[in-house]
């Protein structure tokens, strides 16, 4: 009996963003085709990039003020809402959650507060 093969391992997975991109990037080991290939190894990681800078910018702010020890932290599981396309991203300054299937700021806000009431079960 053979075991299933495993899945191909992301080549940048050891890049802080990675967790970012395999979140937004569900298929990335499967493309379509070859335009989706390319989009997947530029714009798509881009943005991954982007969210990850964006948040660690917000996450530095944070850190300024309350510590480096979240657990120390007013407020666990702060979420703050960054643009790293013209579509918002709700992100955690705490864990690597992210939702970035909002339209508008107003649903990504609600999701972050969701996400802060509840991380666990948040995604
Ligand atoms: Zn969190």
């Amino acid at each position: 009996m053979s075991s299933p093969p495993s899945p191909p391992r992301y080549p940048h997975a050891d890049e802080p963003w990675a967790a970012y991109y395999l979140y937004q990037n569900p298929g990335w080991a499967r493309p379509r085709d070859e335009y989706s290939r390319w989009k997947l190894d530029s714009s798509r990681k881009a943005t991954a990039i982007a969210t990850w800078e964006l948040r660690e910018q917000a996450r530095d702010e944070y850190v300024v003020t309350y510590g480096r020890d979240a657990q120390q932290w007013p407020e666990r599981h702060l979420t703050v809402v960054v643009f790293p396309t013209n579509l918002p991203t709700a992100v955690c300054l705490e864990c690597l959650w992210l939702d970035g299937s909002h339209w508008e700021d107003r649903g990504a806000r609600v999701a972050g507060r969701l996400h802060s009431v509840a991380p666990e079960g948040s995604r």
